[in-house]
């Protein structure tokens, strides 16, 4: 999942939604804000109560605002074709693999597509590629 931080003042409030999460930066546990249960951090520095809709933070210079990255699914293709060109050397293997996932799955779930082609070529992403794919599986799968 694609997360970024995002300042905050949590003196004044914080902020619930399903794009924020919370993490502790005692024990990096990070936690959504909107939970479908009550559910605090491992160390117990942070906790957020579902039935009281209350966050409880004991250490606030110890919390961290997240905010998910939502990606368009232009700039998802485009970031696709980027990886697969870095990924297939071969023009012929590159142009099956493209005609191969728009023919399964035209239109938006083409970024669908492509992630299921490569995890089943013999191509082995680096830990980078296969975090941006993790993302995007996450995003649009
Ligand atoms: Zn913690």
């Amino acid at each position: 999942m694609l997360l970024t931080e995002k300042k905050h003042d949590f003196s004044k409030s914080y902020p619930v939604g399903e794009n924020f999460f919370y993490r502790c930066l005692n024990c990096g546990m990070t936690i959504p804000s909107q939970t479908q249960n009550s559910m605090g951090c491992t160390c117990g520095n942070l906790f957020i109560d579902t039935s009281y809709a209350r966050i409880s933070v004991d250490d606030l210079q110890k919390i961290q605002l997240l905010e998910k990255q939502v990606i368009p699914p232009e700039e998802a293709e485009t970031l696709l074709v980027n990886l697969i060109n870095r990924l297939i050397k071969e023009e012929n293997q590159h142009k099956k693999l493209i005609a191969l996932a728009k023919s399964k799955a035209p239109g938006y779930p083409f970024v669908k597509g492509i992630l299921y082609e490569i995890s089943k070529s013999s191509i082995v992403p680096t830990s980078e590629e296969k975090k941006i794919m993790d993302d995007l599986y996450f995003l649009y799968a």
